[in-house]
């Protein structure tokens, strides 16, 4: 069985034809800069690569581009369109509607457009690749596979904020999380890798790439996690401040004189390691220029670090320990540096890193100490698979069940 699965981000759209039997990757690529005049696809499969610059007003244009790169010319993944057994669709924000994966019908489009309020850009730009993968493809199942849905567990002392609970009656104004599928997908590997069942662990994950979540996950189900309402909340990240005392929000608005949307450009945009350190928001570029002597850009990585560390140790507390750390993403999967900074002085805590492990690169790995009460893993995500086997799971369901008219 071949899997679509399709991340469609405010101006991407990004996906992989997945063998569901052999999980192996048949095709993929990524649309870049759509909705501009100057938007590309790069279509990769095992062995040809293709790049085509054309204009692709919206999201509907780029599916249908992704779909004649599937099939069409020397680049070709599949014979045809038929060959397209069911849609995985990442969709960011599944609000307090959908605590597990879907099959998508009106009733689920319907949900995931009123909640385009908390996430403007990107369940708006889901929803067109929906209606565009079901126009094309209209004889085929379409799942929605939420990165909201893992934190369904979180406890409402959790998720709520201290402020008047009207404005969560009102607004749904709570914590619903964000990466959750790849923290799910990591939290599952690492279990397998330490040969202990996730049920049975006190785990904390943490997704550090551009955008950086920690969450922390006891005995299988998520019970807090750093981001928020928003992306914004949580971990310092690339170009995001992740969590600052509210106040600073006013004051900046006061003392600029910005709006509450240009508030929010700075605070998602220019804040984070490209703020502090005033090079770049990429990691590698503040670890070059530190090396280089760079003050501002040393202190961007020393935060960084820091702001890591604090949420594993509030989760440890949280939680009463931890089993097992996991780190992806990124930064996670690739810095061995900052990794020793996040767990440097925490063999009080029963954590050590083993130096050497640490240095190994590019596998699933466990990099502590064989001292360490603690293991730390590294664990490469593959949030694609993930919806890939939750579609599957729900196809599969499906068609055990036989339609009424054929029980006549
Ligand atoms: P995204 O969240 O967009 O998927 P990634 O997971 O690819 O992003 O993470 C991007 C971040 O990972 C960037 O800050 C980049 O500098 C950092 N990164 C990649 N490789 C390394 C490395 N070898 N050392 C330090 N940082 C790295």
């Amino acid at each position: 069985m071949n899997i679509l699965v399709v991340n469609a981000g405010s101006s991407s759209l990004k996906y992989q034809l997945i063998n569901i039997e052999t999980e192996k990757v048949i095709a993929k690529g990524l649309c870049e800069r759509v909705g501009t005049a100057d938007s590309f696809l790069k279509h990769t499969t095992d062995t040809d690569e293709l790049s085509i610059k054309t204009p692709l007003p919206d999201h509907e244009a780029a599916i249908d581009l992704v779909l004649k790169s599937l099939v069409e010319g020397s680049h070709a993944a599949i014979d045809s369109i038929d060959q397209i057994d069911a849609v995985g669709h990442r969709i960011v924000q599944g609000g307090m509607y959908f605590d597990k994966s879907v099959l998508i019908d009106d009733d689920v489009k319907a949900k995931i457009l009123e909640l385009a309020e908390l996430a403007p850009l990107h369940n708006r730009a889901a929803l067109q690749g929906i209606e565009a993968c079901q126009a094309a493809i209209p004889n085929r199942m379409q799942i929605a596979v939420f990165d909201t849905s893992f934190f369904s567990t979180l406890p409402r002392k959790a998720y709520m904020y201290a402020i008047p609970y009207e404005l969560y009656e009102k607004y749904g104004i709570r914590k619903y999380g964000a990466h959750g599928t790849s923290h799910r997908y990591i939290a599952q590997r690492a279990a397998k890798l330490v040969g202990e069942p996730l049920s049975e662990l006190k785990m904390i994950t943490c997704h550090l790439g551009n955008g950086c979540s920690v969450t922390a996950i006891d005995h299988g189900m998520a019970v807090d996690t750093s981001m928020g309402l928003t992306p914004l909340d949580g971990v310092m990240m690339g170009t995001r401040c992740g969590s600052i005392d509210p106040a600073v929000v006013t004051f900046v608005m006061e003392h600029e004189h910005m709006t509450a949307s240009e508030v929010n450009d700075l605070l998602n945009k220019k804040s984070g390691l490209l703020g502090v350190s005033g090079v770049s928001n990429d990691m590698r570029t503040v670890v070059e220029a530190l090396t280089e002597g760079n003050d501002r850009a040393l202190l961007a990585y020393s935060m960084f670090a820091n702001s890591v560390k604090k949420y594993i140790g509030q989760y440890m507390a949280l939680m009463a320990g931890v089993d097992v750390v996991v780190l992806t993403g990124g930064i996670g999967e690739n810095s061995p540096d900052i990794r020793r900074a996040i767990f440097a002085g925490m063999q009080p805590m029963g954590i050590v890193v083993d130096n050497m492990k640490n240095h190994q690169r590019g596998f699933e790995r466990i990099i502590s100490h064989e001292k360490s009460k603690v293991r730390i893993c590294v664990v490469p995500t593959n949030e694609e698979l993930m919806i890939a086997r939750d579609t599957y799971e729900i196809v599969h369901e499906r068609s055990q069940i036989v339609p009424y008219s054929e029980k006549e």
